[in-house]
Formats: C-alpha cells, structure tokens, sequence
C-alpha cells in the first residue's frame, strides 16, 4: 500500500513537471550531488543560494512557471531564455565542486510572460502587485549578496547569465558598452568617459589596466571563454560585433554594478544555444569550463594574499 502510494506520487510528480516542461530532477540533482543548500521564497518561485566566495550569479529569464494569480505580461518581451535556468544551476554546480564552497546566485523560476527582472520595477512587473513582490526578492537577495561579498572580500564578481537568438553563434558579454563603443579603437575606448559608463569602472582602478585590456585583452574573460572553444564578442579576437546585433547589458548589469565600496567587476553573459544550450551534455561542458575560468580570473586579477 505505502510502495504504491509513493509510486503515485513519483507518477505525479514527474507528470507535473512535464507539464512545466522543465527536467527538474535532473537540474536539482545538480544540487543534491554536492549538497548547496538552497532557500526557496514561498512558492518556491524564487531560489537563493547563500555563497562563500564573492561571486553572484543570477538568472533572470530561464523561468517555467506561470502563477494564475499573476497577470499576463503584455508589453516587451515575453518569451523564455530556454534552458537558462539549467545552464545556471550547472555554472553554480561546477564552481562549488572547483573551489569547493559555494556562489552567491539567485534564480528566478517564474516565466517572463509574468515578470522580467531584468526591467525596472514598472516595466517588470506592469503593475501586478504579486509579481512586484517577486521583483523586489529577486534584486534586494543580489543587493544583499553583492553587499555581503564586499564585506568579506572586499570585492565581488557578478555575472547575470542569458539566452540570445542573434544572428551569430557566439557569446556576447555585456559591460554596458554598445556595438558602437566598442568599434573604436583601444585609445579612445579608453577614454574616462567610457570607462566611467562600464560596468568595469571599478575594475580599471584595481587592477591598473586599461578598459580594452580588461574587456578584449589577452586575459580579458571573452578571450578565455574563445580558448575554451567559445567564440565570444569582445575578446582578443574579436574586439567588436561591429554592424551585428549586440546585447550589452541591461538593467540589472546597471543596477547591481554600482557599488560605494570595494570592487565589483559584473557583466551581462548572452549565450547562443549550439554547443552551449543544446543538450544535457552541452549544459554540464560549458558550466565546468566556465568554472576553470573563472577560477583562473580570480587568480589573475584577486590573488589571494
Ligand atoms: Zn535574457
């Protein structure tokens, strides 16, 4: 009687999440391998991840579910930013199984047919309450995160993780810096101006480099994310999308990297789908590559002293 009750509900559980279309299993698994404790808001909508080292990841739009309470989103955009959310589940999986301590990072589960965090408050929520309660979680848990990691560090790395569907297979970093920026070259992308405006201001006075060093330098992070096999804009290698379509970074890239203490270095992360989004597999590689690198970053620009 017990085993049957226990199968219905398996049976249940899983035809409910198919419902969602969302492996949920498997990308929580993801956490019970290495046991990150997760904090879910009420409803599990949001999930916060309590770090032990000053990086913050956030995903915005890689949410499946659509609360009946909350209206409609009608303006914008509403469509998901497929398999953002395992993407970012397997990034925060393989940074805690490389350092061996855990991200800060927060994940948004709601669909962006009802909020869009990555929008002021008005244009995220358009007006219902419930999805403005949501909003506030999602940014007062990075406020607080990014704030905490300052307090402990002294510095703090934040990457808010996406999807795009631009022409070009490549990944675009995002330092708040448009197409048209980045086409100029290197002694006028440094000027003041430009370097005030980016979302790695703070990062030029750490570590004494120039911007378009720090951004499509040898050891800029686009130039390690192309050594791992991933072609990505701006880097060494490709300084500037030039005419292509570009996202450099939105409202929480600008919100979250303005900081009254410590260094904080954050950047929009658009990801295309093939070879990084496309499979199970794809999704596991590009979260263990992205952990090395990150590891090798922080050696680089924050050794420990
Ligand atoms: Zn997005």
């Amino acid at each position: 009687m017990k085993t049957s009750v226990i199968y219905t509900l398996l049976f249940l559980t899983t035809f409910l999440h198919a419902q969602n279309d969302f492996d949920y299993r498997w990308a929580d698994s993801l956490f019970s391998e290495v046991q990150i404790g997760s904090i879910f808001s009420e409803r599990d909508l949001i999930q916060q991840i309590k770090g032990e080292i000053p990086v913050v990841i956030s995903a915005p739009h890689g949410g499946y579910l659509k609360p009946n309470d909350m209206k409609d989103r009608t303006k914008g955009r509403v469509n998901q930013d497929i398999k953002t959310l395992e993407l970012s589940l397997s990034i925060i999986n393989s940074i805690h199984k490389k350092f061996e301590k855990t991200p800060y990072a927060v994940i948004n589960r709601i669909h962006r047919k009802k909020l869009d965090p990555n929008r002021d408050r008005e244009a995220a929520a358009q007006g219902d309450s419930t999805a403005e309660k949501y909003w506030s979680i999602f940014h007062d848990y990075i406020s607080a995160s990014i704030n905490e990691a300052l307090d402990r560090f002294g510095y703090c790395l934040y990457f808010d993780i996406h999807a795009h569907k631009n022409k070009v297979d490549r990944i675009e970093l995002g330092y708040l810096l448009d197409a048209s920026i980045l086409a100029l070259p290197d002694s006028e992308l440094n000027d003041e101006v430009f370097v005030e405006k980016s979302s790695y201001r703070l990062m030029t006075r750490h570590t004494g480099k120039s911007l378009a060093e720090l951004i499509r330098g040898k050891t800029s992070f686009g130039q390690m994310l192309i050594e791992q096999g991933y072609e990505t804009v701006p880097s060494k290698k490709i300084p500037s999308p030039i005419t292509e379509d570009y996202f450099a970074g939105g409202f929480n890239t600008e919100t979250h990297s303005v900081i009254k203490k410590g260094v904080i270095a954050a950047m929009q992360i658009e990801t295309h789908f093939k070879g990084i989004r496309d499979s199970k597999e794809n999704i596991l590689n590009f979260g263990q590559k992205f952990s090395e690198i990150l590891y090798n970053y922080m050696q680089l620009y924050f050794p420990e002293k």
